[in-house]
C-alpha cells in the first residue's frame, strides 16, 4: 500500500463505480440529457407534423371537415394505443433503448412518406345530383370560387346563412339558390396519394408504441426508488418535449404554406423537416457514444431470439392500420335513436377497439386487485381508476388543439399579431408548447413551496383543477367572440388565452398523472396501469375527433363557405364542452375528499 505524502495523498477507492456516472446534468444523471435532447427531436417531428395534419388533410386532400377530423381522431387515438403493445415488448423481449431506436426508424420513415401527397385534389360539387367542376379566383383570404352555369358563365359560390348556397352572376344577382343539402362538395383525390398518406400515418403510429413509452421508462430508470431528483427529472423532461414542439410546431406550417406574402415550398417541406428531426433523434440514441450504456437494456431474462420476429410483426401491423383507417373513413353514421349498444355496435371497428379495451381492462383490473390485493391496495388501485376516467374527460378538450381549434385559427381567427405580420393558423398551436416551457419550472417552484407550507394540492384537486381550466379556457375563447367584427374573426390573443389556461391545466395533470400511476397502482402491474393510462388519453382522442366532427362546418375546395354559421358551430361546440368540462371538474373536487382517503397518504 501506497505510503501518503504531502505531495500525493492517497486517493481514496472509487474502482467499484464508473466515474462517469457521478456526473450530474444541472444534478441529475448525466443521461437525461441526451434522454432530453433525443426526445426533444422526435416531439419535434411529432409537433410538426400534427401541426400540420389537420389542414393538410382539408385544404390538400379537400377531406370534409367530418372525414378529417374523425380521421386525425383515429389516428391520434392509435398513437396512443400503441404504447400499450410497444411497452410490452419492450419490458419482456427488446428492452426499451432497442425499442426506442426501432421506433425512431419506423417514425422518420412514416413522415418521409408523408411528403408525396402528390397534385393537390381537384375540387367538384354535386349539386341536386348532377356534377360540376370547381375553379378558382385569387389566392388566400379573397380566394373566391366557381361553378359553371348553365349557359357555361361562372357563378360564384356563396354560402348563406341559412346553410342554403346561393350562386351569383358577375353582377351579383343570384342565378340560383339550392337548399341545405343540395350542394354536396368533394374532391377528386389521386388514390396512390391516398394510400401514401395513411400508410405514412400507420408508420407514425407503429413507431410511437415502440418510441414513447419506452424512453419515458429509461428516464425513469436513472433514478433510484425513493430519489427524490425523479419528479423534477420528469419536468426537465417534459420541458425538452415541449422545446422540440415549440421549434417545429413554428417552422415546419412556416416551410408548408410560408408567411405573409410568401406561399411557403409546400406541404412536403413540412413534413420533411419532420422528418430530418425525428432522423435527428434516432441518430442521437443510436450514437449515444455510450452515454446510455447500462440504461434501458435488454431485461435479464429475456430472450433473444424474438427481435426478428416482433420487427416483422410491427411490419406487418402497417396493412392493419391502413385498414382501420379505410374502415374509419367509410363509415357512415346510423340515424340516432338507436340507444347506447346499438350506438356501439355500429361504431368503426377501431371505436370498438377503444371503447371495448378501456371498458374491460377497467374493471378487469379492478376485480383482479380486489381478489388478489390487500384492502388497501384496492382502494388504491380503484382512486387510480376513477383518475384515469376523469383523465378521459381532460384529454378529449385539451386534444381539440390539433383538430377543431386549428380549423377555427384558420377560419375563424384574425392571425395578425400587431398588425406587423401574420402567422399561419398551424403555428397557433405552437402557444401551447411556449407556455409549457415557461410555466413548468414556475410550477415545480409553486408545488415545492405549497409542500414545504404543507398546502399543496392534493392528487384529485389538482385533476379537478386541470378540468375546470381546460372548461374555462374554452370559455374564454368564446368570451373573446363575442367581440368578433363584421368578418367574424376573433383576436389572436384569444386563442393565445386558451392556451395559456389549457397548459397551466395540463401542468396540474399530465406530469402528475404519471407519477401517481407508479405511486398507487400495486407493483406487479404498473407497467399495465401505465399503458391503461395511455389508453384513458387513446380513448380521449377518439372522442375527440367525435367532437370536433360536432364542430364540422361545409367547406368548398378547403375553404368554408359562410364564416358566420362557421364562427355560430364553433361557438356552440366550444360553449358545450366549456361547461361540460367544468362541471365534471366541480363533481371531482366533491370526489376529491373520499378519493383521498382511498388513496392512504399517496401525494
Ligand atoms: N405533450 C405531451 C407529450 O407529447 C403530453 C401529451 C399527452 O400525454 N397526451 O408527451
Amino acid at each position: 500500500m501506497d505510503t501518503p505524502t504531502v505531495d500525493s495523498p492517497v486517493e481514496p477507492d472509487i474502482s467499484h463505480t464508473n466515474p462517469a456516472s457521478q456526473e450530474t446534468w444541472f444534478g441529475h444523471p448525466r443521461q437525461l440529457a441526451r434522454l432530453f435532447t433525443t426526445e426533444a427531436m422526435e416531439r419535434f417531428g411529432y409537433y410538426g407534423m400534427r401541426a400540420l395534419l389537420t389542414l393538410y388533410l382539408a385544404q390538400h386532400f379537400l377531406f370534409s371537415d367530418t372525414t378529417t377530423t374523425g380521421l386525425y381522431g383515429g389516428f391520434t387515438a392509435l398513437v396512443y394505443l400503441t404504447p400499450l403493445i410497444g411497452g410490452l415488448m419492450a419490458d419482456r423481449f427488446l428492452g426499451a433503448k432497442r425499442s426506442v431506436k426501432f421506433g425512431a426508424i419506423l417514425m422518420s420513415l412514416g413522415y418521409l412518406t408523408l411528403c408525396f401527397g402528390g397534385q393537390p385534389a381537384k375540387p367538384f360539387a354535386t349539386i341536386d345530383g348532377v356534377r360540376s367542376e370547381i375553379t378558382n379566383q385569387g389566392t388566400g383570404e379573397a380566394r373566391k370560387q366557381f361553378v359553371a352555369g348553365a349557359d357555361g358563365q361562372p357563378l360564384q359560390i356563396k354560402g348563406n346563412d341559412d346553410k342554403s348556397v346561393s350562386l351569383l352572376r358577375a353582377d351579383g344577382s343570384e342565378a340560383r339558390r339550392i337548399a341545405d343539402g343540395g350542394f354536396k362538395p368533394d374532391g377528386e383525390r389521386n388514390p396512390t396519394s391516398v394510400f401514401l398518406l395513411l400508410i405514412g400515418l400507420a408508420l407514425v403510429v407503429i413507431g410511437n408504441g415502440f418510441f414513447k413509452p419506452n424512453i419515458s421508462t429509461i428516464v425513469g430508470s436513472l433514478y433510484a426508488q425513493g430519489d427524490r431528483r425523479r419528479d423534477a427529472g420528469f419536468t426537465i423532461f417534459y420541458m425538452g418535449i415541449n422545446l422540440g414542439s415549440l421549434f417545429s410546431q413554428i417552422l415546419c406550417p412556416l416551410l408548408a404554406v410560408g408567411m405573409g406574402s410568401w406561399g411557403g415550398l409546400g406541404w412536403w417541406a413540412g413534413f420533411a423537416l419532420a422528418a430530418v428531426g425525428m432522423l435527428i433523434s434516432w441518430l442521437l440514441i443510436q450514437f449515444d457514444g455510450g452515454k446510455l450504456d447500462g440504461f434501458g437494456d435488454r431485461p435479464a431474462d429475456a430472450p433473444t431470439n424474438r427481435d426478428f420476429v416482433i420487427y416483422i410483426g410491427a411490419v406487418l401491423a402497417i396493412p392493419v392500420v391502413w385498414f382501420l383507417f379505410t374502415n374509419l373513413m367509410s363509415y357512415v353514421r346510423p340515424a340516432a335513436g338507436s340507444g347506447m349498444i346499438g350506438y356501439f355496435m355500429t361504431l368503426p371497428i377501431m371505436g370498438k377497439i377503444m371503447f371495448g379495451t378501456f371498458l374491460i381492462s377497467v374493471p378487469g383490473i379492478l376485480i383482479w386487485s380486489y381478489i388478489k390485493g390487500t384492502k388497501q391496495e384496492f382502494q388504491m388501485m380503484l382512486a387510480a381508476m376513477v383518475l384515469i376516467t376523469f383523465n378521459t374527460v381532460f384529454w378529449t378538450l385539451f386534444e381539440q388543439a390539433g383538430s377543431s381549434l386549428t380549423l377555427f385559427a384558420d377560419r375563424n381567427t384574425d392571425l395578425s399579431v400587431f398588425g406587423l405580420f401574420s402567422i399561419s393558423a398551424g403555428q397557433t398551436q405552437f402557444f401551447n408548447a411556449a407556455f409549457i416551457v415557461l410555466l413548468a419550472p414556475l410550477f415545480s417552484i409553486m408545488w415545492n413551496g405549497m409542500a414545504r407550507r404543507g398546502i399543496e394540492p392534493t392528487i384529485p384537486i389538482k385533476f379537478a383543477i386541470a378540468l375546470m381550466g381546460v372548461g374555462a379556457g374554452f370559455l374564454f375563447l368564446v368570451w373573446g367572440a363575442s367581440f368578433a367584427g363584421p368578418d367574424f374573426k376573433v383576436g389572436l390573443w384569444w386563442i393565445a388565452g386558451l392556451y395559456f389556461v389549457h397548459s397551466a391545466a395540463e401542468l396540474c395533470i399530465s406530469p402528475v398523472g404519471l407519477s401517481m400511476i407508479t405511486k398507487l397502482s400495486i407493483a406487479r402491474i404498473v407497467g399495465l396501469m401505465m399503458g391503461v393510462w395511455f389508453l384513458s388519453i387513446a380513448v380521449a382522442q377518439y372522442v375527440a375527433g367525435l367532437v370536433a366532427q360536432v364542430a364540422s362546418v361545409e367547406t368548398v375546395g378547403g375553404q368554408v363557405t359562410n364564416l358566420k354559421v362557421s364562427l355560430d358551430t364553433y361557438v356552440g361546440v366550444f360553449t358545450t364542452i366549456g361547461w361540460v368540462a367544468v362541471a365534471i371538474g366541480v363533481v371531482l373536487f366533491v370526489l376529491a375528499w373520499p378519493l383521498k382517503r382511498l388513496m392512504h397518504g399517496v401525494k
